[in-house]
């Protein structure tokens, strides 16, 4: 859990991959920008963790050692919506991840909680609630105590997780963390925000329904994204005016709040723009 807002990106970002950078010098170079938090993609992620328990760990000891806080993004390949088999490969996929972020100490796993395919909404979230369940009790069984399942506001109507049902999960089931992708926010409910007002409702309604605490932890994804009708189309840059959300809105919000949220860029510039939120909070500060 952050103790400051912090930023970093999703992934590592294009400029080090040119260079061909491990993992490990990937922190080093985050410190160099003066980020301070990574979020670890393991979205291809199968049953197994794909990366050995010492790489793991040891990759966590240098996030450590350079104040990096991370986070770690789970299989992309989970529906906890779906029929039983689905379900059940879904759970191993999660809990594969939970096993890997608890080797190198990252935080959270954010995951995607799956698609309405043709259940009605409120069936699709009492499966996904005693699924949940299920999990946070295999995972305490197996010793995992400092990892939280985060499920993460989504940006397409058709995909399980809006903003009441990522807070009713997050209410109910223990060990869970709250994820506001506020770019899915805004694509899902057709352009929701406008104005520092329609940021401001939103806080204040996680902070009715999980508390004061758990508002200023959120664990936040942010970038400009593009959408139609049926929601999220494509990410973009901060650069890019003709899209929103407006990350400076965001900004003032977090100071009114005193929040201390953990934001990681999605954008396609994704180290850089999180170097430009950061710096756009603290010229308010
Ligand atoms: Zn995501």
């Amino acid at each position: 859990m952050a103790d400051h807002p912090r930023f970093g990106p999703a992934g590592v970002p294009p400029k080090f991959r040119y260079i061909n950078a491990t993992l490990e010098d990937v922190l080093t170079l985050l410190r160099e920008e003066r980020l301070d938090a990574f979020e670890y993609e393991a979205i291809f992620w199968g049953g197994k963790p794909q990366i050995k328990k010492e790489d793991a760990e040891k990759f966590g000891a240098q996030a450590k050692k350079n104040d990096i806080l991370l986070s770690l993004h789970g299989s992309y390949f989970i529906n906890f919506c779906g029929e039983e088999r689905i379900v059940e490969a879904s759970k191993k996929r999660l809990l594969a991840c939970a096993t890997a972020a608890e080797w190198m100490n990252a935080y959270v796993v954010v995951f995607h909680p799956g698609f309405y395919g043709k259940k009605p909404q409120r069936e699709a979230f009492r499966n996904c609630l005693k699924v949940l369940k299920e999990i946070v009790e295999t995972m305490r069984n197996m010793g995992i105590r400092n990892v939280k399942i985060g499920p993460e506001t989504m940006g397409k109507r058709s995909q399980f997780g809006s903003l009441k049902e990522v807070l009713d999960l997050c209410r109910e089931v223990e060990q869970t963390q709250l994820v506001v992708d506020w770019s899915h926010l805004h694509a899902r409910d057709g352009g929701r925000l406008r104005t520092l007002e329609d940021f401001r409702e939103t806080v204040e309604e996680i902070e009715r329904q999980l508390g004061t605490e758990a508002t200023r932890d959120m664990h936040c994804h942010f970038t400009k994204i593009e959408f139609t009708d049926k929601g999220e189309r494509r990410h973009h840059t901060l650069e890019e005016e003709k899209y929103g959300p407006d990350f400076t809105m965001l900004a003032r919000i977090i100071t009114e709040f005193k929040l201390r949220p953990v934001i990681i860029s999605e954008s396609p510039m994704l180290d850089l723009d999180a170097i430009r939120m950061r710096d756009t909070l603290l010229d308010l500060l």
